[in-house]
Formats: C-alpha cells, sequence, structure tokens
C-alpha cells in the first residue's frame, strides 16, 4: 500500500517512570508511516481524497504533549489507537517513538519504540437456541458495535437451523457479520467470550443449547492454530448454518487452507447434503 510519511517531529513531553521525567518534561522525537491509497488523491489532486500531514502532525503533536505515560511502549500503542481510530482513510500505521534524554547514565544516541498497528476484516458466525434468539443475535451485533476498535460492516440475514453435533435441543437462529476491527485475534476472542457471558451463557454441554455462540470465522487471511483459538474455524467447511451466511455476506472470500471461496465451499456442501 501507498505510503506518508513524518518523520523525525520533535515534541516536548512528560513520559517516563520516573517522577522528575513527570514533572520535568524531555524532548520526544516521533516518526509515523501513514498506509494509505494515494491512488485518487494522485489522480485528481484534491487534498480531502488523501490524509492532510500537516493535521496528522499537529494530532500527533497534542497527543504526546497532552498525555502523561510512564511508558514509550503506551505512548506507542495508545497514539496508533487515536490515529487509526480518527483519520479517515489510514489502515495501519508504524510508529517510532524516540527519547534522547532518556535518563540511562550512558552516552547513547536514543532510545525508541517501534511499533505497527492496523485495521483487520474479521468473520463472526452467531448462533443462538435458548430464549428470545433474535433478541441475542441482535444483541451480540450492538455488543459488537459498541466495542472499541470494532466496527460491524456487514450483518447476513439470519436463518433457522437444525441442531448440529448433539440434536437434542431446539433450532438454532445463526447469521454471520464482517467486523472491520483492531483487536488482534486473541482479544477478538475474549471480546466474543465477554458477550458470550453477558448473555447469560451456560457451557455445559459441548455443542449443547446455548442463548448465544460467537465463533471468529475468519481473521484476515490468517492461519492461527492454537489451543485456545483456531481460524479459519475448524469445522466451518461442514456447517450449513456458518457457510450459507459467509456466502450471502462474502461469497469471494477464499478460504485460506482450503483455497475455496465461500460460494463455492457453500455449493458444495449443498451439493453433499441438500437439507436447506
Ligand atoms: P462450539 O462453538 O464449537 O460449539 P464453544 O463455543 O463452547 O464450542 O467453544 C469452545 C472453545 O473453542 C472456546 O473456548 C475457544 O477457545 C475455542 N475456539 C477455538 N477456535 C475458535 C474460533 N475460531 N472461534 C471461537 N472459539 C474458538
Ligand atoms: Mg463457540
Amino acid at each position: 500500500m501507498d505510503r506518508i510519511h513524518i518523520k523525525n517531529l520533535e515534541i516536548f513531553a512528560h513520559h517516563g517512570v520516573f517522577p522528575e521525567e513527570n514533572a520535568l518534561g524531555q524532548k520526544f522525537v516521533v516518526s509515523a508511516t501513514l498506509y494509505t491509497d494515494t491512488r485518487a488523491a494522485g489522480r485528481s489532486d484534491d487534498l480531502t481524497q488523501s490524509i492532510h500531514y500537516g493535521e496528522v502532525s499537529q494530532q500527533i503533536q497534542n497527543f504526546v504533549a497532552g498525555h502523561t505515560f510512564q511508558l514509550l511502549e503506551r505512548v506507542a500503542e495508545a497514539l496508533a489507537e487515536e490515529l487509526l481510530l480518527t483519520v479517515p482513510r489510514l489502515e495501519q500505521v508504524d510508529l517510532e517513538i524516540q527519547k534522547p534524554w532518556a535518563p540511562v547514565g550512558l552516552p547513547l544516541e536514543t532510545v525508541s519504540v517501534e511499533i505497527s498497528r492496523a485495521w483487520h476484516t474479521a468473520y463472526v458466525a452467531l448462533g443462538s437456541n435458548l430464549g428470545d434468539r433474535e433478541a441475542y443475535l441482535k444483541g451480540a451485533v450492538q455488543a459488537l458495535a459498541e466495542t472499541r476498535g470494532c466496527q460491524v460492516e456487514k450483518v447476513s440475514s439470519f436463518r433457522d437451523t437444525a441442531p448440529y453435533g448433539y440434536t437434542q435441543q431446539g433450532e438454532f437462529l445463526n447469521g454471520c457479520l464482517r467486523l472491520r476491527t483492531l483487536l488482534p485475534p486473541l482479544e477478538l476472542l475474549d471480546r466474543l467470550h465477554e458477550i458470550e457471558q453477558a448473555a447469560g451463557r451456560e457451557r455445559k454441554i459441548h455443542w449443547g443449547p446455548r442463548t448465544l455462540d460467537l465463533d471468529m470465522i475468519l481473521y484476515d487471511g490468517q492461519v492461527i492454530d492454537l489451543p485456545e483459538l483456531t481460524v479459519p474455524h475448524r469445522d466451518m467447511q461442514n456447517r450449513d448454518f456458518v457457510l450459507y451466511p459467509m456466502e450471502e455476506i462474502a461469497p469471494w472470500v477464499r478460504h485460506p487452507v482450503l483455497g475455496k471461496t465461500m460460494q463455492e465451499l457453500a455449493e458444495a456442501l449443498r451439493a453433499a447434503e441438500p437439507r436447506a
């Protein structure tokens, strides 16, 4: 992607672990690489189609001077989040925060922390088969939309599905949504669990009845194999209640391991078990 650079912006601020640093202040030097598509502005010569580096520089100055944190890590993290949340068209930011006068007591030139943060796209499957199922699904969409660093971009229709796995239970209502998110995968999983808990979910029977089930289906094109998180969701290709809503909102998105689009996977499943 195209990049706009802001190099070595000097800011007097008060971050540090020592109380003297917080009282006296010192020089910080910030470099930012802003990732955005400059093609439209490059063709039109119209600033409103790009990112205004003057305004972003001012925003960085105001933020870094206007807060007091202990750690450079915290300055970088909070500033990256602020920029990604507020600067339109900003997809990713690389930030380096230098502290050339850091009280180390040795003749070094500078110390710095450098991070890279970006918006990601995740797909989440929603299901409920207890109580007011539609209210649980809508509540989950709402809770995700209100989560800091999460924007719900698309929601599929909700459909009734016969239970899967443990079949002695009520019909499910299922759907999927597309999320634009700043949360890394494990933090998003934690957030999904919190929302399930808030909906009164109890984990009694595996695949048993539940007020709300939220599963991470895809996260960018990433393949994640951790004890607590498998992405793409390990069984999605066999679940019509995942594939049919995914086909509706993301037909051309490709499964990064199986190499097939959501539409192709849905069609394969329809051919194998024509139950819907
Ligand atoms: P299921 O969704 O298969 O009915 P649960 O909702 O009870 O089962 O989830 C069991 C565990 O599965 C969760 O605690 C979670 O750590 C793990 N898990 C692994 N991969 C995923 C994923 N992609 N999305 C959601 N949970 C996952
Ligand atoms: Mg689940």
